[in-house]
């Protein structure tokens, strides 16, 4: 946006350390057996008129000073945005490492194989603390895993089990979280809510639960404990996690320091979409700032994120954060939902990154 409304004049610079962009949810894509080469977007294809792409590590950030160093060299900034997502802390969980994990690149690619293999035997699902990206994901990998399974004639032969720390799959929209429920009924997906996995014994192929349970399984698809950047915990930014800002205008409390997505404390959920609104709010308001225009409306915290039900079904649901307690509306799985998800991607790829 800042692109487009400035051109040449613009004066970004954008600090990213990867070689290219996936989106979230093409890691259950990766999971289910497409390769993370074919749907990576390399940033070498992101060219915008007076953006420059620095292809650096963030070692610190000085907020006070709006100053950013890399393993390259520093930057002074008039007005610096913080999006460096989450990381994850693989430590908090004992026994867990990333080839545990679907919510990597690399824990996607590795499990790709073992669902490859499975075909008899105690499949869980499970998460290790909140809030973690993209509320829907273990439920749309449990229900991937049964359309998989299904496919490849296994699927008696095989249990799905999902554990995850909240009361439902979905919490904030009842809606979407009862046809989720429906759906793992119907395909016997046995849902576990209310406990966390608190550690994986590899040898013994079982994780125990933060109440002392303990399951054996044959395949885990885990989802990590999630945290700030170590770049943001460093520069002093973070509190209880994540980097709190103001809800309406996403600074932090740092003038001219925003934070956004993933490593912002902001009352709305980790996803992508979430993180494209945030990104646009504050694009607006610095716009209008440089231009001497009225400051445009509050962020409004809502969004809309996919949820798969397998066998080509999409369903949507949308949330509404911005009065504190987030609500959502749900649209029931159908192949329209589908085409409008490829859609969703196939934009954002041509706005992006010219694909
Ligand atoms: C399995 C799965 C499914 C998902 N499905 C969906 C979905 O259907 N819909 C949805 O909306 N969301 C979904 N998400 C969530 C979504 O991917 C994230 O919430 C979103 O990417 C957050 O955007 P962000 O910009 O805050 O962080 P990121 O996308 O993580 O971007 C942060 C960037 O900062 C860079 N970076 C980090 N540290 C440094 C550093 N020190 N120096 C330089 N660069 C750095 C990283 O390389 C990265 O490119 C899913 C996630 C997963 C894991």
């Amino acid at each position: 946006m800042l692109s487009d409304a400035f051109g040449d004049e613009a004066g970004v610079t954008l600090i990213e350390k990867g070689d290219s962009f996936l989106f979230g949810y093409s890691k259950l894509d990766v999971l289910f057996g497409a390769s993370v080469d074919d749907l990576s977007l390399p940033y070498s294809a992101f060219a915008k008129p007076g953006v420059r792409l620095a292809r650096e590590t963030v070692t610190a950030i000085d907020a006070e000073a709006r100053r950013v160093t890399t393993d390259r060299g520093e930057y002074e900034a008039d007005h610096l945005v913080v999006a460096l997502g989450a990381d994850y802390d693989y430590e908090a969980t004992p026994g867990l490492t990333e080839a545990d994990v679907f919510y990597s690149r690399a824990g996607a690619a590795r499990l790709a194989g073992e669902i490859g293999s499975f075909v008899t035997g105690h499949a869980v699902i499970g998460v290790c603390g909140v809030p973690y990206k993209c509320t829907p994901a273990p439920s749309e990998c449990a229900l991937l895993l049964h359309a998989d399974l299904v496919r490849r004639g296994v699927r008696d032969d095989c249990r799905i089990t999902y554990i995850v720390p909240q009361p439902n799959p979905v919490p904030p929209a009842p809606d979407a979280a009862a046809a989720v429920l429906q759906a793992f009924a119907e395909r016997d997906i046995e849902f576990v809510p209310g406990r966390r996995i608190a550690s994986l014994d590899r040898e013994r192929r079982l994780v125990v639960l933060d109440d002392g349970t303990e399951v054996a399984y044959d395949l885990f698809l885990g989802v990590p404990t999630h945290c700030a950047p170590e770049a943001v915990v460093a520069a002093g930014l973070a509190v209880d996690g994540y980097i709190p800002v103001d809800p309406g205008t996403l600074e932090t409390r740092h003038p001219g320091v925003y934070a956004l997505g993933d490593c912002a404390a902001v009352g709305v959920p980790k996803a992508g979409a979430f993180a494209e609104g945030a990104g646009r709010a504050v694009a607006s308001r610095l716009i209008a700032a440089i231009r001497g225009e009225p400051i445009p409306n509050p962020y409004c915290g809502v969004g809309a994120c996919y949820i798969e039900f397998g066998a080509g079904l999409v369903g949507r649901v949308n949330i509404d954060a911005g009065g504190g307690k987030p609500s959502g509306t749900f649209s029931g799985p159908s192949e329209e939902l589908a085409a409008d998800k490829r859609e969703f991607g196939d934009s954002r790829r041509a706005r992006w990154f010219g694909l």
